[in-house]
């Protein structure tokens, strides 16, 4: 009798958001649909997979932070798989395929993907299906929907080529030893998988959900927004609709949808009354490990600058372990605004148990793969805990939460909508009013009053409140036991699904915990609140540690922030040592106004006229332009490129021919592409090269460490 045991394949995540790792469960869950089992595991559980041994095809699924790094829970296997010391023929015997997620807004686009891959090819192992890189600046789904599609195919190949593989090699072996007629069935199954499922439908999507039974309601039924009505020429009234969050028009109102496979639940939760109170603080120093207090708290912009940008200090005394360095960065641990929790908790119908303990454990005889407890939610915090702390409750829902919550919801025309906006018909409808619409768990229930989900959902589905990262605008040589930080407030402005328009979860948090207390420059330190931190040292955003090579700095707005302590530091070795020969310094500074935030200028002049910083290159934006729609250049400098454009002799000098080092910080969304562009053109014109040397001639520079980012959204 032929053995039944289904064809494995393992996938292995790394994920710093939670969104490899959710996709990484969506294959896995969805093997089973295509008659295979997946094997699921985070990269840093190494004890739960061995590539050594592995004779299944692997998936890997990887997102890259920061500038190109791996996610933490990636960093040991991207560690472990670079050692020299490995062979080349370390992985002969794997088969893989990987999909990458990056955001194209960033440098280094899916770096650790792309290390990842490199090593393993390296290493020998062999890809089965092609790299997906798909990019979150625009639209992670637009490579990942047809990646995932192909890819069941494609495990199913490998598969079989494996299976093959080894029956020729057991065939040799057994010439030699075995009589054939001993070999497992199982290898014949393998054999045969590929043929039986390549008609499949559309795999990604739940065949039970498929075509028919997702039918439109009445158009009556469907559309909660005001329709106009119109009269069509049969004379009967048509309605003329406005899709929104809620309602859909034709073809997609009418239209028989895929949606996605339920995801199964995988959490038990309870709330227990709880006879002592909690201890917030302490929970939270756990994780945070300092909690330290803001001793000062300034406003560097002035008037009606349209940003409003904050310096704040922190007293970091009680720790002496923690020392930065300039260029390093540091997490802000930040609540969600609580009236948004309040908000919530009502929702739920859990006002009244809020400081209930949460009690989490896994569902028995679960369906998901790899299903664990968060580890990012405390054992026994309470509820109120929980949705402050740990969740990102802000977060926008993704298709798989979208998909659970129709169990939920009652009212049919609401269930039609929520299916339409997580199916494979509704995706442009996801995109506008869900993910491009910033929308949050709390703005979708209200918009979809008959939803009621259980708080075990929320759970599941709602990614860990990440901390904020902020580079460190000091350095400790001039301000020991001081920690500064330099942000601008981030203001979401109104539109019609949020009329009160918001602002940035941590910097609006930070804002109203200093406002209190803010002080312009000359005013007196304060006592003000504390709030939790941990470092994020950068080992590569640092100055040249040859301190006689020249260095040129870009940082506009708050991406002046590291400079300010790259020029402390200098300025403070330059006092220690007045005979040592120190490089050539360039700082390019580009603000709104002059008078409205120039950050840091004063302080800035003092570096030029202390001799610490040799050129200081501001411009600025809306300054002194008489005509508007004039395009802008560079004889005329209005952003940081332009003025760098100017010194091109001078700045292409120290790159090509001095070794110094090029620092790019702050927005990752124009000025860090724009610098690029600018840099590449620069090198064009001084080495008279073309496009793709030019290319090569940065990469160079990159791979040196001597063109160095650290930029955000
Ligand atoms: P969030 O609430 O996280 O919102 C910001 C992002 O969320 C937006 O960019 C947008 O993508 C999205 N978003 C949320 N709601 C909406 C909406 N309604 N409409 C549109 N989009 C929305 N920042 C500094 O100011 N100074 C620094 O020195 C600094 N250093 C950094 C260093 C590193 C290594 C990194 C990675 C980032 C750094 N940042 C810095 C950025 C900083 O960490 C935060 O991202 C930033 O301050 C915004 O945080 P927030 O919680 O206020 O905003």
């Amino acid at each position: 009798m032929p053995l039944e045991v289904k064809p494995r394949f393992v996938v292995l995540y790394g994920s710093q958001k939670g969104q490899a790792q959710s996709i990484a469960e969506g294959i896995a869950e969805e093997a089973e649909e295509h008659g295979l089992v997946a094997d699921l595991c985070c990269l840093n559980q190494d004890d739960k997979y061995n590539l050594e041994k592995e004779c299944a095809p692997v998936v890997f699924v990887v997102s890259t932070t920061g500038d190109g790094e791996p996610p933490d829970n990636a960093l040991q296997f991207v560690k472990r798989i670079k050692k020299r010391t490995l062979s080349p023929d370390h992985y002969e015997h794997l088969l893989y395929a990987l999909l990458a997620l990056g955001d194209t807004n960033y440098a280094n686009f899916c770096n650790c993907g792309k290390t990842i891959e490199r090593r393993l090819r390296e290493l020998g192992a062999r890809q089965f299906y092609p790299t997906g890189y798909a990019d979150d600046g625009v639209g992670l789904e637009l490579v990942i929907d047809p990646w995932l599609k192909g890819l069941w195919n494609s495990i199913k190949d490998a598969l079989t080529k494996m299976a093959s593989d080894r029956n020729v090699q057991l065939k040799e072996d057994s010439a030699k030893e075995i009589p054939e007629s001993s070999l497992p069935d199982v290898q014949l199954n393998l054999l045969s998988i590929a043929d039986k499922q390549i008609c499949e439908p559309d795999s990604k999507y739940s065949p039970s959900l498929a075509i028919s039974d997702v039918r439109p309601p009445p158009a009556s039924t469907v559309y909660t927004s005001a329709p106009n009505t119109q009269a069509c020429s049969e004379g009967i009234p048509q309605v003329s609709l406005a899709a929104s969050l809620t309602s859909s028009v034709p073809p997609l109102s009418e239209s028989s949808l895929n949606v996605p496979a339920l995801p199964p639940a995988y959490l038990d939760v309870t709330l227990q009354e709880a006879d002592t109170a909690e201890q917030a603080a302490e929970r939270l120093s756990k994780e945070a490990r300092y909690e330290v207090p803001i001793s000062k708290a300034v406003q560097l912009s002035k008037g009606d600058s349209v940003k409003t940008a904050l310096l704040l200090e922190l007293d970091i005394s009680a720790f002496p372990s923690m020392t930065y360095h300039p260029g390093d960065s540091f997490d802000v641990f930040c609540p969600n605004v609580a009236e948004e929790v309040d908000h919530l908790l009502h929702r739920l119908g859990l006002q009244d148990q809020k400081n209930h303990r949460v009690q989490i454990s896994l569902k028995d005889n679960t369906k998901k793969k790899g299903a664990q407890v968060p580890p990012h939610i405390p054992e026994n915090v309470s509820l109120l805990f929980l949705l402050t702390w740990c969740l990102e409750i802000r977060s926008v829902p993704k298709k798989a939460f979208l998909r659970a919550l129709v169990e939920h919801t009652s009212d049919s025309a609401q269930r039609r909508r929520l299916q339409e906006l997580c199916s494979k018909q509704g995706a442009a409808d996801y995109n506008l009013y869900v993910r491009d619409a910033s929308l949050g768990v709390s703005e979708l229930l209200a918009a979809f009053p008959s939803c009621s989900p259980p708080l075990s959902l929320l759970i599941e589905f709602l990614p860990k409140l990440q901390p904020r990262p902020y580079s460190a605008a000091c350095s400790l040589l001039r301000h020991p036991e001081k920690l500064r930080f330099v942000f601008n407030v981030v203001e979401f402005p109104a539109c019609s699904w949020r009329p009160a328009g918001r602002r940035g979860l941590c910097t609006g948090w930070l804002f109203d915990l200093v406002s209190p207390g803010l002080v312009f420059p000359e005013k007196a330190e304060l006592a003000l609140p504390k709030i939790h931190v941990s470092l994020r040292p950068n080992c590569s955003f640092r100055p040249p540690s040859d301190p006689s090579l020249p260095f040129v700095m870009i940082g506009p707005g708050t991406g002046v922030a590291p400079f300010i302590g790259f020029l402390q530091q200098r300025e403070e070795e330059r006092k220690e040592n007045p005979e040592a020969k120190f490089g050539e310094t360039w700082l390019f500074f580009g603000c709104r106004y002059r008078d409205k935030d120039y950050l840091f200028r004063e302080e800035l002049e003092n570096f030029v006229s202390s001799g610490t910083l040799n050129h200081l290159k501001v411009c600025f934006s809306r300054e002194d332009r008489k005509d508007e729609e004039e395009p802008p250049s560079a004889a005329q400098p209005r952003y940081v490129q332009h003025n760098l454009l100017l010194c091109c002799r001078q700045v292409t000098d120290i790159l090509l021919r001095r070794n110094g080092y090029i620092y790019v910080c702050g927005d990752a969304k124009n000025m860090a592409k724009d610098v690029n562009e600018t840099l590449m053109e620069m090198i064009k014109t001084e080495l008279q090269v073309d496009q793709l040397e030019a290319m090569k001639t940065l990469a160079g520079l990159r791979e040196q460490k001597r063109y160095l980012q650290d930029i955000w959204a």
